[in-house]
């Protein structure tokens, strides 16, 4: 694969990506795919998929878990709802997790990725330590399939994110960037984050965000807008990409699932400006 090959989160039934036929009307050669519903979690639906993406030209460079009964709807609703953090819908969501882990390694991926929650502040509470023995139960199963799993970004600050990586100490463990997720959920400068975490990142989102006043950061979401128009500063961001030496996709997201048309238009948006900024930085 090229340096930099651009790509976009895309759902084949679920979750908030764009489907496919948009992937393939713009010509972009790889693909985040949040999971199908279990229903749909199928070697036949797996081969179908395959055959698709090959037709196009598109390859699958990571697959999303999600779980029923999550909800962003508002911060405090996210931490409740969101993840393996959750204690009551742990265990079923480990073992969905794995078995998204088999349809990925039918699609041959090699990567799973995953919003694994609010991780508990206090490393040394009951919390935090069982979290830690579900997330290494799950990484387990996760490597041997032959997978990495990587954690998106946004839910705790880069600090705590590298204490828990380290505490796990698992070399199949890394993360899925999402500049835009510090912001949104007021974690801190996504440059600087980056800048502390970057020897983990082995995928990222391509992402834009409005911080929310500054009062309110952290408990009022900011506001998710098209590439390049909110205040990540998308070319410093891929120099400083650039100086971890990281090669891989760039993977647009834009989370507005409720109008296809806008999100066509700034998936489009999206794709030229980074076209634009691998030519002059890349
Ligand atoms: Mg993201």
């Amino acid at each position: 694969m090229s340096k930099w090959p651009i790509g976009v989160f895309t759902s084949i039934d679920a979750g908030l990506g764009v489907h496919l036929d948009v992937v393939e009307e713009l010509g972009i050669p790889t693909v985040q795919v949040h999971a199908p519903h279990e229903k749909t979690r199928t070697p036949e639906a797996a081969r179908a998929f395959i055959d698709r993406c090959r037709k196009a030209g598109v390859t699958v460079t990571c697959v999303f878990g999600g779980f029923e009964g999550e909800s962003y709807a508002d911060i405090e609703t996210t931490a409740r709802t969101v993840g393996l953090v959750p204690e009551a819908t742990r265990a079923e969501r480990i073992r969905e997790m794995k078995e998204i882990s088999d349809f990925a390694k039918l699609l041959g991926c090699d990567t799973v990725g995953l919003h694994i929650g609010f991780v508990p502040a206090d490393r040394t509470s009951a919390a935090y330590k069982s979290l830690i023995d579900a997330t290494r139960d799950l990484l387990d199963h996760v490597a041997k399939n032959g997978q990495r799993l990587h954690l998106e970004t946004g839910q705790e600050t880069a600090d705590h994110l590298l204490e828990f990586i380290h505490d796990v100490d698992r070399q199949n463990l890394a993360i899925n960037f999402d500049p835009a997720n510090m912001i949104l959920y007021g974690t801190g400068n996504p440059i600087e984050a980056l800048m502390k975490v970057g020897r983990h990142v082995k995928s990222v989102h391509c992402k834009d965000a409005k911080w929310a006043p500054e009062r309110q950061r952290g408990e009022s979401w900011g506001t998710e807008v098209a590439l390049g128009d909110g205040d990540v500063n998308i070319e410093l961001y891929l120099r400083v990409l650039k100086s971890f030496g990281y090669e891989g996709p760039l993977t647009i997201e834009r989370e507005i699932a409720h109008d296809r048309a806008r999100q066509k238009a700034d998936i489009g948006q999206a794709v030229a400006l980074l076209e634009n900024l691998k030519r002059t930085i890349g």
